[in-house]
């Protein structure tokens, strides 16, 4: 699910990010679609690949400009990379690493990481300002 700052110049999504920095934008059984590159570009779709969602190694908040359903804008800002771990004694929330077994499809995000993502969110509206073009200047917490 997708975010709408009350202003309605922000859309927020936790996205799944894979090794290379490649973002996930939809899932099919457990076969996640690759639509943004590590720089925050929408790829174009012949460009796009499938991989299974065991390959996700962690997730964290993307911004953009608000978009019509199904449309990928550019990607302007990104909070905090959540590093999944695959056990229970491995999780530390606080150092944003988090749990999730194979037994559960990765395109998702773990509920434990979800508020404070949120919050994050939720700082990065408050900093002021439109999401701009700033991918890399925004990160983590940058007004752009
Ligand atoms: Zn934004």
């Amino acid at each position: 699910m997708s975010y709408i700052s009350d202003d309605g110049h922000h859309q927020g999504w936790i996205a799944p990010v894979f090794l290379d920095g490649s973002l996930g934008i939809s899932v099919t059984d457990a076969i996640v679609t690759v639509g943004y590159g590590p720089d925050g570009a929408y790829l174009d779709p012949a460009d796009q690949q499938e991989r299974p969602d065991t390959e996700v190694t962690g997730w964290m908040m993307v911004c953009s400009k608000p978009a019509p359903y199904r449309e990928w804008p550019a990607l302007t800002w990104r909070g905090s990379l959540w590093s999944r771990v695959r056990t229970p004694a491995e999780q530390d929330l606080t150092a944003r690493r988090v749990c999730l077994s194979d037994d559960y499809n990765a395109y998702w995000e773990p509920a434990a990481m979800k508020a404070t993502a949120e919050q994050e969110w939720k700082r990065h509206i408050a900093s002021g300002g439109v999401c701009g073009n700033s991918w890399n200047e925004g990160r983590p917490d940058r007004p752009h």
